[in-house]
């Protein structure tokens, strides 16, 4: 008796062909300007508008606000293909855009916040951030400060929160604010304006990489916004923070196998240029299994994390996995980092090149959203440790 067939191909045609315009965009648009963009810090922010002009902040937003209405294997190709921007700036600003800050917004906000606040983020004519992390409270979200109590029709919030992207320049802040007691029981998620009074970029930190990305603190003295716009029930944003968190792990392991399998690529063409005692570098054996390592270890993580993309396209518990494909995928990232740029000698180690920028951008992944060490946690726990 045949054994039954394991056949999952998740890209259709249609995913593939949406994958090559992602990728021309990120080849033609944004490559050429990695090293400028890197120089100046920042991106431009016209780039927002463009990607809604694309349609690619909206992939699996409901049609009825602008989105696409896609299924999630369109962000997963469009993640893929990001990182060929050669620069993390405009992928970590975008993917916070579409995939992070609006998806709460798109399933719990009211018809008047999505009319206000959703649908000119999807046209990227409105840039917005997720305000979740405070100077003391980062991996441990329910430690959050920032207050928020009611006063008639008002909140009226003070505090602060840091290392958000996007936040310099934010339009609106999907947000987290302490409304009860303390813990993870207290805590509410909003939709901020920037423009109201009270409200105040402190500055824009300077970082090891990502260095186009907008990272800012922000301040809030006595910020009052109307009532209504608190995202779904008062009290419940740890558990809607957790749930928007799955999205952005994913994307995260996503970014982090693609970028890797980006600079393996790079590596193998290289190896076959650079010659050192006579020989085309790549023809060393130590070299040559140490990429032999990496890319089945690569080839792991890869499964590993379309294992979780298919469990989270279907609507299915993820967290175990959706944690191990993170903390995978990310860490490996770095081990392939730091090798590429060994290989590349000298020239992996000057500002300028792909390589050095792939290794300080990809740095960010095993923190971000979620350290590799409360994914291990996540984990052990779900193992019952
Ligand atoms: C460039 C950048 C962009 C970011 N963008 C955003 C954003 O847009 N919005 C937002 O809200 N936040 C953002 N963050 C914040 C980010 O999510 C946090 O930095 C991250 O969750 C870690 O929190 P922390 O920095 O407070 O580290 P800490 O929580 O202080 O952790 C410090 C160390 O202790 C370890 N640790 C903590 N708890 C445990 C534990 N229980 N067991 C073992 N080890 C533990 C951590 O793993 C880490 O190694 C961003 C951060 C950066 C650097």
């Amino acid at each position: 008796m045949n054994p039954p067939a394991i056949a999952f191909e998740p890209f259709t045609d249609e995913h593939q062909a949406f994958r090559r315009v992602v990728r021309d965009f990120a080849e033609k648009e944004l490559a050429p300007h990695a090293r400028e963009w890197d120089e100046k810090g920042e991106f431009p922010r016209e780039l927002f508008r463009r990607f809604g002009e694309m349609g690619f902040l909206g992939i699996r937003h409901d049609t009825a606000w602008g989105g696409s209405g896609l299924d999630y294997w369109y962000v997963v190709a469009y993640a893929e293909e990001l990182v060929r921007s050669r620069n993390g700036g405009p992928g970590t600003g975008m993917l916070v855009q579409g995939e992070m800050a609006t998806p709460i917004l798109g399933d719990l906000g009211t018809d008047e916040q999505k009319r206000e606040f959703l649908a000119p983020a999807l046209r990227g004519e409105k840039i917005a951030a997720l305000a979740i992390s405070e100077a003391d409270a980062g991996s441990d979200v329910a430690a959050i400060r920032t207050r928020s109590r009611r006063d008639g029709d008002d909140l009226v919030i003070s505090g602060s929160k840091t290392w958000i992207s996007n936040g310099s320049r934010a339009d609106f802040l999907t947000m987290a604010v302490r409304t009860g007691e303390d813990g993870y029981g207290g805590i509410s998620l909003v939709t901020f304006p920037t423009d109201v009074p009270g409200f105040q970029v402190s500055r824009k930190l300077e970082k090891v990489g990502n260095l186009s990305s907008d990272t800012a603190v922000l301040y809030f003295d006595d910020c009052r916004i109307p009532a209504r716009y608190l995202l779904g029930e008062e009290n419940q944003g740890f558990g809607y923070i957790m749930t928007g968190f799955q999205g952005e792990r994913l994307v995260a392991a996503v970014t982090a196998v693609a970028g890797a399998q980006l600079l393996i690529d790079e590596a193998l063409r290289y190896g076959q240029e650079r010659k050192a005692f006579g020989r085309p570098i790549g023809t060393f054996q130590a070299w040559r299994h140490r990429f032999a390592e990496h890319m089945s270890r690569l080839e792991a993580a890869r499964w590993l994390t379309y294992r979780a993309c298919d469990l989270f396209a279907r609507d299915q518990v993820a967290l175990r996995e959706i944690s191990m494909a993170k903390l995978v995928a990310c860490d490996l990232a770095q081990e392939i980092a730091y090798d590429v740029m060994q290989f590349h000698g000298g020239m992996g180690y000057v500002m300028e090149s792909d390589v050095a920028r792939a290794w300080r951008d990809l740095r960010l992944l095993p923190i971000a959203g979620g350290t590799s060490e409360i994914m291990k946690e996540i984990v052990s726990r779900s193992a019952g440790m």
